[in-house]
């Protein structure tokens, strides 16, 4: 994973490590490089945004073609989407943040 010079890693949650590293095996995978964070906790952003909190994260996508993105965008999802993240296509950049829902599935579940 690389981040641009400026951006603040600082204090993600454990949540955004996680997408963090889903979408960097799948970028690294697909197109054999890794991907380039954008925008952590830094920069600006529409109030109550979860890149306040540390709990989301934007990566470079303008780079790829619009198929390639399309394609990354939805397996992203795919995987991502049941553990309570949004996936976003914002064209120059994915955003990915932790919201989960009341159907998103617990990070925990007991087993016996
Ligand atoms: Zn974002």
């Amino acid at each position: 994973m690389n981040a641009k010079h400026n951006v603040s890693l600082l204090n993600l949650t454990p949540q955004c490590w996680y997408a963090i590293a889903v979408a960097d095996n799948y970028h690294r995978a697909i197109f054999g490089q890794p991907i380039t964070i954008t925008s952590a906790r830094d920069g600006h952003h529409m109030n109550q945004s979860k890149h306040y909190s540390g709990e989301a994260f934007d990566f470079r996508t303008r780079d790829l073609t619009t198929p390639q993105r399309q394609s990354l965008h939805t397996t992203l999802k795919a995987d991502l989407a049941q553990l309570g993240f949004d996936v976003l296509d914002e064209i120059t950049h994915i955003h990915i943040e932790y919201d989960p829902g009341p159907n998103s599935a617990p990070w925990v579940e007991n087993v016996s």
